[in-house]
């Protein structure tokens, strides 16, 4: 995501005069522990539980079923995802009426058992549960916080598909709130409709998923609302068709698989615009209809940043882009896969931070949504490269140096590093703080600095092609770079993601930072 507020962005650097300043940020209302040697010796070694056959996925064949764990042991997030299963495929339903109306829903999960289950857990924080069942037999249910628990009539053999069936009401107005970047997530009520910002562990709010950024499955949506109104999802419309006197179902594939953090459902008065970009890539953004002719000069630049980041990484990894602009004072962007979410603010000021803001969302689509997470600890690789080519692109395009915006996120590297975690090493608090945006950049233009332009262009091209469609973490971005590039980087970027000072910056040895306040 991306966030254009005072404390976030670089004001001080930007040519005068822009927009008007949207409202300061609330500070953080944790207090930020300092991270130890211990929490970052830990940090490294994160393993989530191993993926189906993987190397060391439970050997339990015959054992007798046990529970499937009720989180995936994400050090920051630990209830979130669940043991003993993996989704293969979702289908949602919702029967939507109005912004502020619970609605009828199912969710129907067709997994498969990765150990000899006698009961799961799904992460569902919705409404009123219903019917749940497994393989069409009513399962019994226990709601333990956001942990759904669910056991079948019989236990699930290990290796067993299994499709589990949770019937309940959505409320489109259920949202949380972090005091980070991220802000409001989950179901956003916008005057019309609705939008969703699944980011971080807000899925389940929406629909019970196995709720974690390592988890990806493909999904069905059918989406039926109040005929007039536009309902759109990830992918491609696969069908349309009117139910009784008043209605519309709206059927949608996302195609390749995704997390459960970037599910995008739409639904408002929208016009749904096609185009084509590079290569015949199929484009299609979602415009709130009374914005249709004033978003258009920033709306149709997609094609020319499509081309511009294929030039950097290559082919874009999904079968169709395109921009949703929503009716929200949300104050953030989210890279909800093949449809980035904006809000409108963001498409009606000046050219120079609507690019900035689209640049950033399409940039994800290559890091974050294609090249997964497989901690939240790895936000920064998301993060980071979304603002290094986000800066990258309006450097070139009437934007503030980039050099002059590193050296400013070098000067309070420092301070960062005490409040927020070193990069790769957030707290859960400060997990979408500074660091993990320009703080975050910075490691990505020190390493660009240490192996040269051509180098770290190599690296990005091969980290890209082989995570595609997959989570990776901070260690195999690590290895990836000494290997691309050559060099041994093992220790050069384990003291910028980890350390507790700041390295000096290669070839800027005038770089300083400023000296961190002694604590009261
Ligand atoms: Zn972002």
């Amino acid at each position: 995501m991306t966030v254009r507020r005072a404390g976030t962005d670089d004001a001080a650097l930007r040519p005068p005069p822009g927009p008007p300043p949207r409202p300061v940020r609330r500070p953080a209302r944790h207090p930020l522990r300092r991270l130890r040697g211990a929490a970052v010796a830990a940090s490294l070694a994160v393993v989530l539980t191993a993926a189906p056959g993987a190397p060391g996925a439970a050997a339990d064949e015959g054992a007798a079923p046990s529970p499937g764990a009720a989180g995936l042991g994400d050090p920051l997030f630990p209830s979130s995802g669940n043991g003993g299963y993996e989704v293969r495929h979702y289908t949602l339903d919702f029967d939507w009426s109005a912004p502020r109306t619970a609605f009828p829903a199912a969710a129907v999960l067709d997994a498969v058992a990765t150990q000899s289950l006698s009961r799961f857990n799904l992460d569902f924080a919705g409404n009123t549960l219903g019917r749940v069942t497994v393989d069409g037999r009513t399962a019994a249910t226990a709601r333990e916080g956001d942990e759904l628990v669910v056991t079948p009539e019989r236990a699930l053999r290990r290796g067993r598909p299994f499709t589990v069936r949770v019937e309940y009401t959505a409320d489109p107005t259920r949202l949380r709130h972090r005091d980070d970047a991220i802000e409001d997530y989950g179901w956003i009520p916008t005057p019309d409709g609705t939008v969703l910002y699944p980011q971080p562990d807000g899925a389940k709010m929406i629909f019970p998923a196995n709720d974690h950024p390592s988890r990806r499955a493909p999904f069905t949506f059918h989406l039926t609302a109040p005929r007039g109104l536009t309902a759109v999802a990830n992918g491609t419309l696969t069908g349309r068709e009117d139910v009784g006197a008043d209605r519309t179902r709206w059927s949608y594939e996302s195609g390749q698989a995704m997390a459960t953090q970037l599910v995008q459902v739409a639904i408002g008065h929208y016009t749904v615009l096609t185009g084509t970009g590079p290569g015949g890539l199929p484009l299609r953004d979602v415009i709130p209809t009374d914005l249709v002719d004033r978003v258009e000069p920033y709306r149709r630049l997609t094609p020319d940043h499509l081309a511009w980041l294929e030039q950097r990484l290559g082919r874009y990894p999904f079968s169709t882009y395109g921009v949703l602009a929503a009716h929200t004072d949300l104050g953030v962007a989210l890279e909800t896969q093949t449809l980035s979410l904006l809000p409108e603010a963001d498409l009606l000021g000046s050219r120079v931070d609507a690019e900035r803001d689209l640049v950033h969302e399409l940039a994800h689509q290559w890091f974050g949504d294609s090249v997964g997470l497989k901690a939240w600890s790895d936000l920064w690789l998301s993060e980071g490269h979304a603002r290094f080519y986000e800066r990258l692109y309006s450097e070139e395009h009437g934007g503030v140096s980039f050099e002059q915006a590193m050296r400013a996120a070098y000067r309070a590297h420092d301070l960062w590093r005490r409040d927020y975690g070193a990069p790769a090493a957030p707290t859960e608090p400060a997990l979408f703080k500074r660091m993990r945006y320009d703080g975050s950049a910075l490691v990505l233009y020190a390493l660009r600095e240490q192996v040269g332009d051509a180098a770290f262009r190599a690296v990005e091209r091969a980290w890209v092609e082989r995570y595609r469609d997959r989570p990776a973490g901070t260690a195999d971005y690590v290895e990836l770079a000494s290997r691309v590039a050559g060099q041994d980087l093992r220790g050069f970027l384990s003291a910028w993601l980890y350390g507790d000072r700041t390295p000096p910056m290669p070839g800027h040895p005038d770089w300083t930072v400023d000296p961190v306040p002694a604590a009261p």
